[in-house]
């Protein structure tokens, strides 16, 4: 079986978001590159979190054809290749419905970069992307320009969380800071009576970005191959 110990740590996750309450039933999907043959286990479509098996789990190449298992990968499979070619440093990907996020995406409200999580995988305020339908090349394009250069998560309008990492753990961090950030937004703004909770500082935020692996990678490979 290729990339098993890959495949397990995806169904990790997968269970894991189920349980942190970032997704319901099947919804979201993630997907774990192997850095030696550039192929990636992802999620399988349509299936639930706990009770998928390693033979279950999808191995794709970048291009989206499958080259093992019996399962059809997560139709996101546009949007998560996309995202290996465009950023290359980037070795795994996690997508979620989560609810404030879910609410800010569809409310169109950009989350400022008010906790530290958030602050370790943003530089600037995480961006909402207009609504396009789910598993089509519009979303992945979509989801590029959400990312822009700055930021490793991004919210797509009326849809969720998105985020990239150079591990499942990182990537999944992503997905939790955000859902973290739009909690804390939703209720300081009750304690601002409606107005916006200030930022982290500009020195904490570029400290805090410091820590993330891929703004300091010794890989030798580009940031980014393409800009969308
Ligand atoms: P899949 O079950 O095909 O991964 O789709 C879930 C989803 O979140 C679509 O955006
Ligand atoms: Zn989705």
């Amino acid at each position: 079986m290729l990339l098993r110990a890959l495949r397990e740590e995806l169904i990790y996750y997968g269970h894991q978001m189920l349980i942190s309450g970032l997704t319901m039933h099947t919804g979201g999907n993630l997907s774990v590159r192997d850095p030696e043959s550039g192929l990636i286990a992802i999620k399988p479509t349509s299936r639930p979190y706990d009770r998928l098996r390693p033979e279950d789990i999808p191995i794709i190449d970048i291009q989206g054809k499958l080259v093992e298992g019996q399962l059809r990968p997560s139709s996101e499979w546009p949007m998560h290749t996309l995202i290996y070619r465009t950023f290359p440093r980037a070795d795994a990907v996690v997508h979620c419905h989560s609810p404030y996020a879910l609410a800010a995406a569809a409310a169109g409200k950009e989350i400022p970069l008010i906790n530290h999580e958030i602050c370790m995988h943003c530089s600037s305020p995480v961006r909402v992307v207009p609504f396009e339908i789910p598993g089509t090349e519009a979303l992945a394009e979509s989801a590029i320009r959400g990312f822009g250069l700055d930021n490793n998560v991004t919210l797509l309008g009326n849809h969720g969380s998105i985020a990239y990492g150079a591990t499942l753990w990182h990537a999944f961090d992503g997905v939790c800071a955000a859902e973290q950030a739009a909690q804390t937004l939703y209720l300081s703004m009750a304690f601002c009576n409606g107005g916006a909770p200030a930022p982290i500082p500009e020195e904490g935020r570029r400290a805090l970005r410091a820590c993330d692996p891929l703004q300091r990678p010794d890989d030798g490979k580009p940031p980014v191959i393409q800009a969308v």
